[in-house]
This record gives C-alpha cells, structure tokens and sequence, in this order.
C-alpha cells in the first residue's frame, strides 16, 4: 500500500509539470494528434497489402500477431537495422514507405523467420513479394538497377568478361572450355534477353541506354 501511495503521489506532480509545459509552449495538443492521424492515413496504401494477399500462399500474413519471432531470430538482423516484424507490419497495413525501405534488401533469404513463425507465415516469401512489387514500381537501389545494366548488356549477372579474362583462362586450366555453353555462347539467347527487357519496359524502368544512346 505504501509503494502504491508513492506512486500517486510521485505521478501527479509530473502531470501538472506537462500540463503546464504544454500550456506555456502554446502546443495544441488534439492538434498534433489530428496531424499525425491524417498523416499515416494519406501513408496508407492498400494496393500493397491487396497484391500480396492475391497470393493464396501469402495470405497468412493476415494471422500475424506482431510477436516479434521473426525479428529476434533473424541473422541479418543482428548485424543490420533489418527488423522483420516492422516489414510485415508495415506491409500489413498497406505502407508504401516499406517498399522504399532499404532494410526490405537486407534480408538474405534464409528463412530461419518462416521456420520459427508460430503462426507460420511464408515471412521469406512475403519480403520476396515486396520486392517484386518494389521493383514493379521502380524502388530499386542504385546497385541494383546497375547490375540490371550488366545482365541486359551480356545476358548475365556476373559476367565472365570475354574469352581474354582470367575467369576464361582459369575455366581453360580446369579442362573446361574457355566460354561456357550459356548465354554467353548465344548471340541468338542475348537478343531475346534484350527483347524481352526492352518490349516488357523493363529498360525504361531501370533507366537503361542503349550504348549509342549514352554517347
Ligand atoms: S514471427 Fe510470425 S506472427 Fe510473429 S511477428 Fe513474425 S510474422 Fe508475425
Ligand atoms: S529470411 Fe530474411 S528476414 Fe527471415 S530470418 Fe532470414 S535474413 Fe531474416
């Protein structure tokens, strides 16, 4: 009773010492709270959350009930600012600011959240999805739509670099062909790679110049 009495008395005073703090800055604060309230109104997007439960796999996402499973095993996130839980919840009520978010590119797909998830949500496939529709609306970071840049000009990610490269030299030490059987080998392959680039508008998305277009 005695700790319980202090705690009343403790409060109060503190109470008095905002209320006045908040009359003398001349801060409104139903104001603040109508501000903050249109604001993460006009911030919700329900395109996000509508796309993902397309996907009958990704429904469950809808079970999710913020237990923080996900985060607390995450690898990445003990060494990133990754925090799993704040994508799906972001993702949940339809937030396009998790579309823009870097940490959505810090997950390496692991999926040591889906297998601790109690109420097993596809986690994993939930982040691969929001980037899919990150990527369908031109959030991508810098490095990835360079690296678009490289495969749309030789039709690999990680190319090899020519038949002169130290890969091609390093294949030949191995008793492997210089260049392997890839698209590398197929002028024909590289063409419908850039077909297909260009006439799905993948170009433009990634802001993409032709070489004669860079001159
Ligand atoms: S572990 Fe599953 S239920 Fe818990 S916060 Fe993560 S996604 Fe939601
Ligand atoms: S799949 Fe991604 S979000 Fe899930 S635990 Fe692994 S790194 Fe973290």
């Amino acid at each position: 009773m005695g700790t319980h009495m202090k705690k009343i008395i403790f409060f109060n005073p503190n109470i008095q010492i905002l209320k006045v703090l908040w009359k003398n800055c001349k801060l409104n604060w139903w104001r603040i709270m109508e501000k903050l309230k249109r604001e993460v109104i006009r911030n919700v997007n329900s395109d996000i959350s509508d796309e993902i439960i397309q996907d009958e796999a990704l429904k469950a996402i809808r079970a999710c009930i913020q237990c923080g499973n996900c985060t607390a095993g995450c690898p990445s996130g003990r060494r990133t600012a990754l925090r799993t839980r704040e994508l799906i919840r972001k993702a949940c009520l339809g937030l396009e600011d998790v579309l823009k978010d870097e940490d959505l590119w810090l997950c390496s797909t692991c999926y040591t959240c889906y297998e601790r998830c109690i109420r097993n949500i596809p986690v994993t496939d939930i982040i691969i999805k929001l980037r899919n529709i990150a990527c369908e609306r031109g959030y991508m970071m810098d490095g990835h739509k360079g690296l678009t840049h490289i495969f749309i000009d030789t039709g690999h990610g990680v190319p090899l670099g020519g038949a002169d490269s130290n890969w091609a030299k390093l294949r030949e030490a191995y008793g492997l062909p210089p260049v392997p059987p890839t698209v590398h080998s197929s002028p024909e392959a590289l063409k419908e790679c850039q077909t297909l680039t260009e006439s799905t508008e993948f170009n433009d998305l990634v802001k993409y110049k032709k070489k004669e277009e860079k001159k």
